[in-house]
């Protein structure tokens, strides 16, 4: 099994789609693959990440050979134990899955949701739970009523002191040469109720929360960056609906963000085009499409990315939310990508 090559345009037409900074393969276009087959994979307790460890080998049988592990809390951190989710995943575990994925060819990037999310419905997560004072909305919505998900504060220094020790965790203990940030969906920023934040501008503070982190991961860390890209879409603009697009003004920081970044653009419906994909690749940008469960609407994406014929469009990234079990390779919407991306001779 191997992933697909395909090119159809010269050399210099793909570096005039992807730009300067749009990470052109130095393959000629004739033998250029598709960089990744890549799967999305949420560790939300340690038998999650037994099911993953068995399921490996059949995944980059089929052809996976990019594995994004959202790990966020669920770690055993020793910088800061206090932060540890409640069934965390040991750096023996992370070392051992680290070899398989060696053995396997698999790039393994560990991923931390940043900024948004730190709270889902009822529960909040253990950052804002340790430290309250870091919400952005300190001390509003009790229970969590009223609010889609809690955000830590961007311009809260004490925020990036204690985040960046566990990415810092996540990178070694995962041998990792990448990290995912996350920050997708993150609709409380800006609050008015935040004495740091309130007055300015939602692009400002997005911009400022992910230049934060790519100077640590990308520019101490010499880590390349994976985020979420709905946060840089303007729901004006792309009708993609309430969360895969942005409606707050975020999406301005699309210009104020560094190239270097690999944008996970994530679209779950079936659609005749994804406009935000060759908006991202415009300007400069690497793009991995992400699907989620319909099989269709995994096709239709996975279609339209390769059309674009481009060195920065690099591959496909099948999220799995609720579909961590044993078998997971086999999924039809895991099959679907399989049979668009890869080869079997
Ligand atoms: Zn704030």
């Amino acid at each position: 099994m191997r992933l697909k090559s395909f090119a159809r345009l010269s050399l210099l037409a793909l570096w005039a789609a992807a730009g300067p900074a749009g990470g052109v393969s130095d393959l000629p276009a004739e033998s250029r693959p598709v960089r990744y087959f890549g799967v999305h994979y949420l560790v939300g307790s340690r038998s999650d990440f037994d099911v993953l460890l068995g399921e490996l080998p059949d995944a980059a049988r089929i052809g996976v050979n990019l594995l994004i592990l959202e790990v966020d809390y669920n770690f055993e951190f020793v910088s800061h134990p206090e932060l540890r989710g409640e069934s965390p995943v040991s750096r023996a575990d992370a070392k051992k899955l680290a070899s398989a994925c060696r053995r396997l060819g698999v790039r393994l990037v560990p991923e931390f949701q940043s900024l948004g999310h730190q709270s889902w419905q009822g529960r909040t997560g253990p950052l804002l739970t340790a430290y309250p004072d870091l919400d952005e909305t300190p001390g509003r919505h009790p229970g969590n009523k009223g609010i889609f998900s809690r955000s830590w504060c961007p311009s809260n220094p004490r925020v990036n002191e204690i985040v960046f020790d566990l990415y810092d965790e996540l990178i070694d203990a995962f041998e990792a040469d990448a990290l995912h940030v996350g920050m997708d969906e993150v609709t409380a920023i800006g609050s008015a109720y935040c004495p740091r934040c309130r007055g300015k501008h939602p692009a400002r503070l997005f911009a400022k929360a992910v230049n934060d982190a790519y100077d640590h991961v990308a520019g101490k860390r010499g880590k390349e960056m994976f985020m979420w890209a709905d946060r840089l879409i303007d729901a004006a603009a792309i009708d993609y609906g309430e969360f895969e697009a942005a409606k707050n003004g975020t999406h301005r920081a699309v210009d104020r963000i560094p190239k270097g970044i690999v944008l996970c653009d994530w679209h779950y419906k079936k659609r005749k085009t994804y406009p935000s994909l060759p908006m991202f690749l415009a300007k400069g940008f690497r793009v991995l499409p992400a699907s989620w469960n319909d099989p269709a609407a995994v096709r239709s994406l996975v279609e339209y990315s390769l059309e674009t014929n481009s060195p920065a469009m690099l591959g496909h990234l099948c999220t799995l939310w609720l579909e961590r079990a044993p078998g997971f390779s086999r999924a039809p919407q895991v099959k679907a990508a399989a049979a668009l991306l890869t080869t079997k001779d």
